[in-house]
């Protein structure tokens, strides 16, 4: 249930309602919107008296959300989330971002190479993994702490703030202390500790969906670092696992106008890992932007055919700044930019 607290309601009221809610043995969530407090309620399952709190002073309505997410769904908020990073990129506003750069981590010099020619392209943010979750153990697994430095200086360089993966509950600590969005990798959906554990850091979440979940898990495990008190979550489409063999995952196009439809939270479209292959990297970010996609996160590798990981899918920086021309012009179609 929600409790949508009237938009003069004292913080008093709110703290009644709240105490109430508790008193009954639930926990609450409480949302800031921009008029009015929502104060949402967390339990098992198990009923709560709604009356009670339409009698209480400050309460505006109590809304019953028979969706199994709640904090992620559009009933707790019409209103899209935005989340602002520090280059005043705005994600989620009708701007649309581009988040690009290596796959992994390699050294300094690709770092800092990628990292200016995609800002020169026009990208807002900057990716690149320093732990990897690779299929084979015997992988290049990333450059860890040092990968992060490498980073750091590139966003020391650049302006540009920096999306990097932590892939465990104990690496939170140290990712936050370098990176502007943690990214949680397909594999980690899942994993509910870690999930938990960005809940409760508050730093930004770039949570991608698993290769094997449906649109309501995904936004299932959204509901693990929003329950936590962590509103700043992106969403991520990056191709889920088909029958079909021509391309690595089937981008899930779909997936845009149902999460749009259905949850506040911002959607990223990952083309690279969601097709695979580069040649069809900029038709499917097209189709993204097209079907309403909030942002891209794309791979971008000043050598690809010497990657350390993904060089299969990554861009070479010119073919990444022909993206954004292309992508601009989609967005311009459907009155964004
Ligand atoms: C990545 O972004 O490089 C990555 C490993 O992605 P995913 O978790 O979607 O496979
Ligand atoms: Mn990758």
């Amino acid at each position: 249930m929600i409790i949508v607290m009237r938009a003069n309601a004292s913080k008093s009221e709110i703290d009644a309602v709240s105490e109430r809610v508790k008193a009954e043995g639930f926990d609450t969530s409480l949302v800031q919107g921009t008029e009015r407090t929502i104060v949402c309620v967390l339990g098992d399952g198990r009923p709560i008296e709604q009356q009670q709190f339409n009698v209480m002073p400050g309460v505006e309505s109590t809304t019953r959300v028979l969706k199994p997410f709640k904090l992620s769904s559009r009933i707790v908020s019409s209103e899209d989330s935005l989340l602002h990073l520090s280059n005043n990129t705005i994600v989620g506003s009708e701007v649309v971002t581009i988040i690009a750069g290596p796959c992994s981590v390699e050294d300094r010099t690709q770092m800092l190479e990628t990292a200016h020619a995609v800002k020169e392209a026009g990208a807002q943010a900057l990716r690149g993994g320093a732990f990897k979750p690779r299929s084979s153990p015997y992988s290049f697994q990333g450059l860890g702490e040092k990968g992060l430095q490498i980073l750091a200086e590139a966003r020391e360089e650049t302006g540009l703030p920096i999306v990097t993966e932590v892939m465990s509950s104990e690496q939170v600590d140290l990712v936050t202390s370098y990176a502007d969005i943690l990214q949680i990798g397909a594999r980690n959906m899942q994993n509910y500790e870690l999930l938990r554990s960005v809940g409760r850091s508050k730093q930004p979440v770039l949570l991608k969906r698993g290769l094997m979940s449906t649109i309501e898990e995904l936004l299932m495990s959204a509901e693990y670092i929003l329950a936590e008190g962590n509103q700043r979550i992106l969403l991520c489409e990056r191709g889920i696992r088909t029958f079909e063999k021509y391309t690595r995952n089937t981008t899930d196009i779909n997936a845009i106008p149902v999460l749009k439809d259905l949850t506040h939270l911002p959607i990223i479209l990952d083309p690279s890992h969601g097709v695979g292959k580069w040649e069809y990297v900029l038709a499917v970010a097209r189709a993204g932007v097209a079907a309403g996609a909030d942002g891209l996160l794309v791979e971008v590798h000043h050598k690809p055919e010497n990657a350390l990981s993904d060089g299969a899918q990554s861009l070479k920086p010119e073919r990444f700044a022909e993206l954004v021309k292309q992508v601009r012009k989609v967005a311009a179609s459907i009155g964004r930019s």
